[in-house]
């Protein structure tokens, strides 16, 4: 049985196409430049060469029939039709309050992910414009989608609600949901896969250290707290996203700068973050480069960033009662060893040694403290793409 991954942005679209048999990745592509000139298609069928297509893409639906005739092209295709595709998974951003798990999608389901939008007005639209057009080029063919807000809907009350007049959750639904629920699961079973102990006696820290951030405390195999919340804008330092800070600064810009709301909101969102400190870039190589080559506000850029990490695992550590992992996982999470020694400097009080040379490892599951570090840190490559086909699967069969 094979499974088509889509994540679809607003202008782009991520895929992956799986069989379920073994998990082996049959093509891997990304269409860019949806809507817009100059329209894109990478994509990668598994052992054969990198082709690059270009055509323009109006909508995702002509996005979405492009990466199918890839797919069953005759030299670069990884099927011979499209018959074979078993069903597709949508990666969905906001499932909002009503779905905590995924969900076969149906006009119901559509119906609720509409409402969804106005809570995720960037992420859902694009999400769902790629389901309506599945639905038109793959008519019957059965579709999962799988949510970022999913895995965190166990956090207890206590966790996700904000101390603002408690009428404002009821009426708007303003709460904690968290995000990047997809990666923080995969990770935390194979930390419990890798340590050989069973997920529901462990307290884990999760970090997935991307573009996007966030950190999420598992413990026993729930989400029982993360630092992203209303929206992706919450918690962690990111490339360009400020993270936390005192609330009444928006108000002080609002008059200050003469900005409204869509302008504060590109403010925190788009200028804040590593690049808003370094000046430099929102690419943390970028920013290690040149913090090593003498740049003060890059290195203040790292130091930030690092310390909110840190704040926030001794954070989940008290709220769970104790620590026995933290995973480093995502682009910076994976490939950083600085970012995994800096965030874990000085947590030996919390069990933590790490060793410096198991730690020099980009991309690779590992185990990078010592062998007496009663708790362990390791480094897992995520993927979310293989999660939503597994949820696809088990929902479809
Ligand atoms: P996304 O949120 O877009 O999925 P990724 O998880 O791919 O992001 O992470 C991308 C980020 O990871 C890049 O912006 C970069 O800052 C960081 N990154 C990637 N490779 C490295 C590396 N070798 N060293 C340091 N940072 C890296």
């Amino acid at each position: 049985m094979k499974v088509l991954v889509l994540n679809c942005g607003s202008s782009s679209l991520k895929y992956q196409l799986i069989n379920m048999e073994n998990e082996e990745v049959l093509a891997i592509g990304l269409a860019e430049r949806i809507g817009i000139e100059d329209g894109v298609v990478k994509h990668t069928a598994a052992g054969k060469e990198k082709v690059t297509i270009k055509e323009n893409m109006a909508s995702h639906k002509d996005a979405i029939r492009i990466v199918l005739e890839a797919l069953v092209d005759a030299n670069h295709g990884a099927i011979q039709s499209m018959d074979e595709i078993a069903a597709v998974g949508h990666r969905v951003v906001h499932g909002g309050e009503k779905f905590s798990g995924s969900v076969v999608i149906t006009d119901e389901v559509k119906k609720a992910l509409e409402a969804c939008s106005e809570l995720a007005p960037l992420h859902n639209p694009p999400n769902l414009m790629g389901i309506y057009a599945c639905e038109e080029i793959l008519p019957g063919i059965p579709m999962v989608g799988v949510f970022d807000t999913a895995f965190h809907q166990t956090m207890p009350k206590s966790s996700y609600l904000y101390a603002l007049p408690y009428e404002l959750y009821e009426q708007y639904k303003i709460r904690r949901y968290g995000f990047h629920g997809t990666s923080h699961k995969y990770v935390a079973n194979k930390a419990a896969e890798m340590l050989g102990k069973p997920l529901s006696d462990l307290k884990i820290v999760t970090c997935h250290l991307g573009n996007g951030a966030s950190v999420a405390a598992v413990e026993n195999g729930k989400s029982v707290d993360t630092s992203m919340g209303f929206t992706p804008l919450e918690g962690l330092v990111m490339g360009t996203r400020c993270g936390d800070m005192d609330p009444a600064i928006t108000t002080f810009l609002l008059e200050k700068e003469n900005l409204d709301a869509s302008g504060l909101n590109n403010l925190m969102n788009k200028k804040s973050g590593v690049l808003g400190i370094s000046g430099v870039s929102s690419d943390f190589r970028d920013i290690e480069t040149a913090a090593a080559e003498g740049n003060e506000r890059a290195q203040l850029a790292l130091d930030v960033y690092y310390k909110r990490v840190k704040k926030y695992i001794g954070a989940y550590a008290a709220e769970m009662g104790g620590l026995d992992a933290v995973v480093f996982t995502a682009g910076l999470g994976e490939n950083s060893k600085e970012c995994r020694e800096e965030v874990c400097r000085g947590l030996e009080f919390l069990g933590i040694k790490i060793d410096t040379e198991k730690n020099n490892v980009r991309g690779k599951e590992t185990v990078v403290t010592t062998d007496d570090s009663t708790t362990k840190v390791l480094l897992i490559p995520t993927n979310e793409e293989l999660m939503i086909a597994r949820d696809t699967l088990e929902l479809v069969k």
